[in-house]
C-alpha cells in the first residue's frame, strides 16, 4: 500500500512517545472527571435555561461532545422528571441505545433497567422506576400506537438526527405535531453536523444551541491506486501502523459482521506469526449483533504499552464514541439498503460512502490528540466519485412498514404528511400497493382488520402477513420459529477459517430438501431438543448467541400472536402448509428458474441467483420464494425455499394471474416468462 512509505518515515521519529504517556494518564480519569471534561459540561446551565425557555430546541455539537450521555442526566438533575414523567432519547441504532444506556447507568451508579433503561425491538429493558429511557427511533415510532400524545414523557430527545433514518424522519413529523397540543412537552433535536439550519426551519424556526467542539488536526492519507481487496488492505494497514507508528488506538470502518470477523481472524493469524517482536495488539470487533459484554470491551482502557484496534461498522461513525482513537482506516464503503421503486426490489448492498461520511470518519481520529486517517481510496475518487451527502433513507428504501404504522396511527393522507424531505411519489404509491396486495389496506387505502393485526408486529409487513397466514395453515408454531430465525439469519452458522470443511458439513446436515426456511427451523428445533445446549451449538458450528436471540425473539412473537388472538398450532409433519404460509407473506419475492442456470423474478424479470450457502444451491427447483436479495458480485437470493406456482393463485389471487404463472419451461418460448407482468 502506497502510504506505507510515508508511515515508515514518520515512524522513525519517536519524539511523540512522551505526548502519548499523558494521553494514557488522561484515560484513567474517574467518571466524574470524564464528565467534567466533556465539551458540553461548561454549557450545562445555559443549555437547561434554553430548554426551559423554548419548547423546541435544536442542539448541535461535534460527535463525542457529550450530547447523548449527558443531556438526559442534566435534565434529570434540573427536575424534569418531577411529576413522574420520563426523559426519552431516541437512537437510530440498537447497539447505540443499549451501549449508551449502559454507560449512563454506570455514570449514575444505578442498575441498568432501573432508573436508566433502554427499549429496542424485541427487547425492553426498563421498569416502573425508569426515568431516562433510551430507545431506537423505530421503538418510539411504535410507541405512538399505544400512547399517541407521549403522555408519559416530559422531554423527548430525537438524537443523531443527522443520520436521517426512515424512522427518525417520520418522527420529526409526528413529534412536531404533538408539541402543538402538549405545550408542556419539551422537544430536543440533536445532531452532530451542519443540518441544524434545516431542522430549525422545519420546526418553525426553533433556536439552535451550538456546543463548540474541540478537534485536533487529522492528517489524511490516500492510496495512489484503488485497492482491489479493502479487507486485506485494512489488515495490512493495521499491521503497518502497529509496526511503525507511536502508540494510540486504531479504528477501522468495515461494512458488516462477516467482513469484521474475517478481518479479526486475519489479524489474529498474522500477529501470531509475527510473534513477540511487536507490542501487544488487542483486536476488538463491534457490530449490531455482538453480545453486549463484548461490546463493552471496546470502551475498556487499553493496557499500558499495548494498542487496541477496533473493527467497526458505521456505528462508530457518529453513534458511538471510542476514546483515544488516533488512527482511522477508512476503506470508503458501507452497507446500505436500497430500494428500486421501478422494480419494487429491495437489496442490501455495499456502496461507496459520501464525503460527509468520510469526513465524520476522519474526525474520529482527532478527538483526544492530533490523528491520522488512512483512506483506502484515491484522492481523485474522494473528489470526483463520492457524493457530498448520504441520501436520507426515506428517499431510498421500501416504505411498507412505515406506511402501515402511519395508517395504524390514523394518518390517512400520507401525500400531505409533514415530511422534512418527502419520499419519492412512486415509492409511496408502491408501498400503498404492496399493503393493498397483502390485504392490509382496502381499495380506499384504509386499514383493514388484517392490516390492524399486522401493525401489531414490529416487522416488515410481509413477515407480519406470513405470521397471520399461519393461522389459516395451522402452523403458527413453525412460522413463529422461522420468523425468529430469519431475524438472526445471517449469523446462525459459525464458519471458522481453519475448520471450514467441518463447519460446512455440519451446516449441510441441517439442510431440508425444500429449502432454507425449513433448514432454519430444523436448526432451532434440534437446539430445543438439546435443551438449549451450548455444547450442542459448539459441536454443530451454530452460534449460541444467535440462537439465544432467536429464542428471545420467538418468545416476543408468541406474545404478539396472543395479542392478535392467533392460537399456537403445529403442523410440523406438513411442510406444504408451512411453505404456503411463507408464500402468503412473501409472494412478492418469487423467482422462476430460467434458461442459462439462473433465475428470473416473476414480476420484473430480473436475473437473480441462489446464494451458494443455500440448501437449494445445487437443487435448482423451478419456482422459489426468497427472503431477501443481497447484492455482491451478483444479485443473490438469500433464504430460498421451493414452492409450487399454483399456490400463488391461492394466497395472492389479486396479485397473480394464472397466465403469468403458466409453466413455460417445457414450451419453446422462454421469452414470455415474466413479460406479461407490466408495472404493478
Ligand atoms: P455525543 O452524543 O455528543 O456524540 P456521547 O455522549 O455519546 O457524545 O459521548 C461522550 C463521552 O462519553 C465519550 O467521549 C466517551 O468518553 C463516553 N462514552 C460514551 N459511551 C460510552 C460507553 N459505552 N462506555 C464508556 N464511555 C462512553
Ligand atoms: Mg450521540
Amino acid at each position: 500500500i502506497d502510504f506505507i512509505q510515508a508511515l515508515k518515515m514518520e515512524g522513525d521519529d519517536d519524539k511523540t512517545e512522551k505526548e502519548e504517556k499523558t494521553e494514557y494518564q488522561k484515560m484513567r480519569m474517574t467518571i466524574e472527571e470524564t464528565k467534567k471534561s466533556l465539551p458540553i459540561y461548561s454549557f450545562k446551565e445555559s443549555l437547561i435555561e434554553a430548554i426551559k425557555k423554548y419548547q423546541i430546541l435544536i442542539v448541535e455539537g461535534e460527535t463525542g461532545s457529550g450530547k447523548t450521555t449527558q443531556i438526559p442526566q442534566y435534565l434529570l438533575e434540573a427536575g424534569f422528571t418531577k411529576d413522574s414523567k420520563k426523559i426519552g432519547c431516541t437512537q437510530p441504532r440498537r447497539v447505540a441505545a443499549m451501549s449508551v444506556a449502559a454507560r449512563v447507568a454506570q455514570e449514575m451508579n444505578v442498575k441498568l433497567g432501573n432508573e436508566v433503561g433502554y427499549s429496542i425491538r424485541f427487547e425492553d429493558c426498563t421498569s416502573d422506576r425508569t426515568v431516562i429511557k433510551y430507545m431506537t427511533d423505530g421503538t418510539l415510532h411504535r410507541e405512538f400506537l399505544s400512547e399517541p400524545d407521549l403522555a408519559s414523557y416530559s422531554v423527548m430527545i430525537i438524537d443523531e438526527a443527522h443520520e436521517r433514518t426512515l424512522h427518525t424522519d417520520i418522527l420529526f413529523g409526528l413529534v412536531k405535531d404533538i408539541t402543538r397540543f402538549r405545550p408542556d412537552l419539551k422537544l430536543l433535536i440533536s445532531s452532530a453536523t451542519l443540518d441544524a439550519e434545516k431542522f430549525s426551519n422545519f420546526f418553525d424556526d426553533a433556536p439552535i444551541f451550538r456546543i463548540p467542539g474541540r478537534r485536533f488536526p487529522v492528517d489524511i492519507y490516500y492510496t495512489k491506486a484503488p485497492e482491489a481487496d479493502y479487507v486485506d488492505a485494512s489488515v495490512v494497514s493495521v499491521l503497518q501502523i502497529h509496526a511503525t507508528q507511536p502508540l494510540g488506538d486504531i479504528l477501522v470502518f468495515l461494512t458488516g459482521q462477516e467482513e469484521i470477523e474475517t478481518c479479526v481472524e486475519m489479524l489474529q493469524e498474522r500477529t501470531k506469526r509475527i510473534g513477540k517482536k511487536l507490542k501487544e495488539l488487542l483486536i476488538l470487533p463491534v457490530y449490531a449483533n455482538l453480545p453486549s459484554d463484548m461490546q463493552a470491551k471496546i470502551f475498556e482502557p487499553t493496557p499500558e504499552g499495548a494498542r487496541k484496534v477496533v473493527l467497526a461498522t458505521n456505528i462508530a461513525e457518529t453513534s458511538l464514541t471510542i476514546d483515544n482513537i488516533i488512527y482511522v482506516i477508512d476503506p470508503g464503503f458501507a452497507k446500505q439498503n436500497n430500494f428500486n421503486s421501478k422494480t419494487g426490489m429491495e437489496s442490501l448492498m455495499v456502496v461507496p460512502i459520501s464525503k460527509a461520511s468520510a469526513n465524520q470518519r476522519a474526525g474520529r481520529a482527532g478527538r483526544v490528540a492530533p490523528g491520522k486517517c488512512f483512506r483506502l481510496y484515491t484522492a481523485w475518487a474522494y473528489k470526483y466519485e463520492l457524493e457530498d451527502n448520504t441520501i436520507p433513507e426515506i428517499q431510498r428504501i421500501n416504505l411498507g412498514n412505515a406506511v402501515l404504522t402511519l395508517k395504524a396511527l390514523g394518518i390517512n393522507d400520507l401525500i400531505h404528511f409533514d415530511f422534512l424531505d418527502p419520499p419519492p411519489h412512486e415509492t409511496l404509491v408502491l408501498a400503498l400497493e404492496q399493503l393493498y396486495a397483502l390485504g392490509a389496506l382496502n381499495h380506499h387505502g384504509e386499514l383493514t382488520k388484517a392490516g390492524r393485526r399486522m401493525a401489531e408486529f414490529p416487522t416488515d409487513p410481509m413477515l407480519a402477513k406470513m405470521l397471520l397466514a399461519s393461522e389459516k395453515y395451522k402452523c403458527s408454531e413453525e412460522i413463529v420459529t422461522i420468523a425468529a430465525m430469519l431475524s438472526v439469519n445471517s449469523s446462525v452458522f459459525y464458519r471458522p477459517k481453519d475448520k471450514i470443511i467441518h463447519a460446512d458439513t455440519a451446516r449441510k446436515n441441517f439442510f431440508h430438501h425444500k429449502g432454507d426456511h425449513l433448514t432454519l427451523m430444523n436448526v432451532y428445533n434440534q437446539w430445543v431438543a438439546s435443551d438449549y445446549s451450548v455444547q450442542w451449538c459448539y459441536e454443530n458450528f451454530v452460534q449460541y448467541r444467535s440462537m439465544k436471540r432467536a429464542r428471545d425473539v420467538r418468545e416476543q412473537l408468541v406474545g404478539l400472536m396472543e395479542r392478535v388472538e392467533i392460537e399456537m398450532m403445529s403442523s410440523v409433519a406438513d411442510d406444504t402448509n408451512i411453505r404456503k404460509a411463507i408464500t402468503a407473506g412473501y409472494f412478492y419475492h418469487i423467482a422462476k428458474f430460467s434458461k442459462g442456470g439462473h433465475y428470473k423474478t416473476v414480476k420484473h424479470n430480473q436475473t437473480v441467483m441462489i446464494h451458494p450457502n443455500s440448501a437449494l444451491f445445487e437443487e435448482l427447483p423451478r419456482w422459489v420464494i426468497y427472503h431477501e436479495l443481497v447484492f455482491t458480485s451478483k444479485e443473490f437470493m438469500r433464504q430460498v425455499t421451493e414452492i409450487e406456482s399454483k399456490w400463488l393463485l391461492e394466497v395472492a389471487p389479486h396479485y397473480y394471474k394464472s397466465k403469468e404463472l403458466e409453466d413455460s419451461t417445457n414450451k419453446k418460448m422462454p421469452k414470455t416468462v415474466g413479460k406479461s407482468s407490466g408495472t404493478q
